[in-house]
């Protein structure tokens, strides 16, 4: 297992960040992010498409605390709204490798169509690099995602969970396979101490 300061995210994955970020902040936005993080190689320039590592999950990890402070009250409903994005951008761009392509979900019942979706989160994650841990935890009342290294609270403490912007990917991702929005509750985080990121799918809100 690799140590979590070693971790890095791989090229396609920052991409899907970068372009996801652009799209709910705008260039001007992001361009004030990258800056603030030492990121500037990423200004109009975005990693390619592939699965070579790109940056340390640590300075992910500080573009999320970037965006959260940058934005104050609002910072963490825009990490929501870049997650929920991130989400569509997989469904556009890597149907395959999330199991998606071509599937009928509309013929299985809904807690079946929410597992099937968590599972290819989880599956597309690992198999884009080995080092991701991340399962559906299928184990209680209710579902939930769950990830031991999560990229987001790489290296930051918290109080209280901190992984909005993967809180949006699920939420989203449970809307794409049941056209409902369900809350989604980050209910342990790394950040505070605990062994793993869970994200469990509540109730369908009104
Ligand atoms: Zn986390």
């Amino acid at each position: 297992m690799t140590a979590r300061e070693d971790a890095v995210i791989i090229n396609s994955l920052v991409r899907q960040a970068l372009t996801s970020m652009q799209e709910v902040m705008g260039d001007h936005g992001l361009n004030a992010i990258l800056k603030s993080c030492g990121l500037d190689k990423f200004i109009g320039n975005f990693p390619p498409n592939n699965l070579e590592p790109s940056i340390k999950a640590s300075q992910y990890a500080q573009m999320n605390q970037a965006i959260e402070e940058f934005y104050g009250r609002g910072g963490k409903g825009m990490l929501r709204r870049i997650g929920k994005a991130s989400f569509q951008y997989g469904v556009r761009e890597q149907a395959a490798l999330l199991g998606i392509a071509g599937v009928a979900l509309k013929v299985l019942p809904e807690k079946q169509r929410i597992k099937f979706i968590l599972n290819g989160m989880a599956d597309a994650l690992k198999k884009s690099n080995p080092q991701v841990e991340a399962w559906l935890d299928d184990s209680g009342d209710k579902l939930a995602y769950v990830e031991s290294t999560c990229a987001i609270c790489n290296s930051r403490h918290s109080d209280h969970p901190i992984c909005h912007l993967y809180v949006g990917s699920v939420s989203e991702a449970v809307r794409w396979a049941t056209g409902k929005e369900y809350e989604i509750i980050e209910t342990h985080c790394l950040a505070k101490g605990d062994e793993y990121c869970r994200f469990e799918v509540g109730d369908v809100k009104e």
